[in-house]
């Protein structure tokens, strides 16, 4: 177990007073605390917080802070830490403990070892009621993810379920931070705690790549009952083998069989539009392509992109053997090269 060094925690000197404590750690929560921390490593921000609150929680209380200077004051931060052979004078507890945290909640303790075993289980028992931490309501920030969603669901529609790891009010002090007297065990005085959260998402009639969605209340949570903030899901369409996308125009491809390209047919072709019967001309080449206009995507400004089903030649996968023998028939009545592609002249 390594030593926590409180008072480095909070930069104040062991002499410090209970204001003086009061004073940094306030200064240094209001900067850490992830509702204000602003700046680019919030989980950082989160953990050193937990760390001032579990600071805060022992030298702010005299019968605590008492038994922690009786570890006097030569250990260093983070130094790996013998416990002295039955712990701090008159403090019975000691040398038990570990991170269990609240039965039930399944979080594990948000603090150090050193202080679930000196000042954890053994003062959850003896919460006493202080109040007065008053706070302003305020409405929960707002959080921001991307969803991938594979084009053919973008195109058929329907649902999708995702994941995203949520930030929920903490069970354990209904997000003020503190229980009655002491600094909430479960989330560290933060207020809240990590979720997964399973979304069941319609897919949206208007879908196109980069659409902004506003999923209400499923950001963080409010602040002294403010309501949550909002989950904006920015939706990015991921092509596959068969669609893929340019801006708000679809591309696809179908088979054809040679002499459906020569005597022209039609095709069933999947669009976000359901089901479009695509007629195919007699002489159609492979490579070729066929526009549907309008039937792309959605544009930003309420248009439609094109779908463009481009044609490739193929065989039906099993050739009947008077199939083969017609088939043998082309080469002798007439041109049989076919040049494209890569395929070099001989
Ligand atoms: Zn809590």
């Amino acid at each position: 177990m390594k030593f926590q060094d409180y008072y480095k925690v909070l930069g104040v000197s062991r002499t410090a007073s209970a204001d003086e404590i009061k004073k940094a750690y306030r200064k240094l929560a209001m900067k850490f605390h992830p509702d204000r921390y602003k700046g680019k490593e919030p989980e950082k921000a989160e953990e050193k917080f937990k760390h001032l609150s579990e600071a805060y929680e022992v030298l702010s209380d005299p019968e605590k802070r008492k038994l922690y200077d009786q570890f006097g004051e030569n250990w260093k931060h983070g130094q790996d830490f013998q416990p002295p052979p039955g712990g701090p004078q008159g403090f019975a507890g000691a040398g038990a403990g570990g991170g269990a945290g609240f039965e039930g909640f399944g979080q594990g303790s948000p603090f150090s070892d050193f202080f679930e075993t000196y000042f954890g289980q053994n003062y959850k028992q003896s919460f006493r009621s202080r109040g007065g931490h008053a706070r302003f309501r305020q409405k929960g920030a707002d959080l921001r993810a991307e969803l991938s969603i594979p084009i053919s669901l973008a195109i058929r529609g329907g649902k999708s379920s995702f994941e995203f790891g949520a930030i929920g009010t903490c069970p354990t002090c209904g997000g003020v931070g503190f229980v009655e007297n002491h600094v909430c065990p479960t989330c560290g005085g933060t207020g809240r705690i990590r979720e997964r959260k399973t979304i069941d998402l319609k897919i949206p009639k208007d879908i196109r790549d980069g659409l902004k969605m506003r999923l209400r209340g499923l950001g963080e949570p409010g602040i002294e009952g403010g309501e949550k903030g909002d989950l904006l899901l920015t939706l990015r369409i991921q092509a596959d083998d068969v669609y893929h996308f340019k801006g708000a125009d679809i591309y696809a491809w179908v088979a054809i069989a040679p002499w459906e390209a020569v005597f022209g047919t039609k095709v069933d072709v999947r669009t976000p539009d359901g089901v479009v019967v695509v007629t195919v001309p007699k002489d159609s080449k492979a490579g070729q392509k066929l526009r549907l206009r309008g039937k792309g995507f959605h544009t930003a400004k309420g248009g439609r992109g094109n779908f463009y089903v481009e044609l490739r030649m193929a065989l039906p996968e099993h050739l009947s053997e008077k199939q083969r023998q017609l088939l043998a028939e082309l080469p002798k009545e007439g041109p049989s090269t076919v040049l494209g592609g890569a395929r070099e002249v001989s």
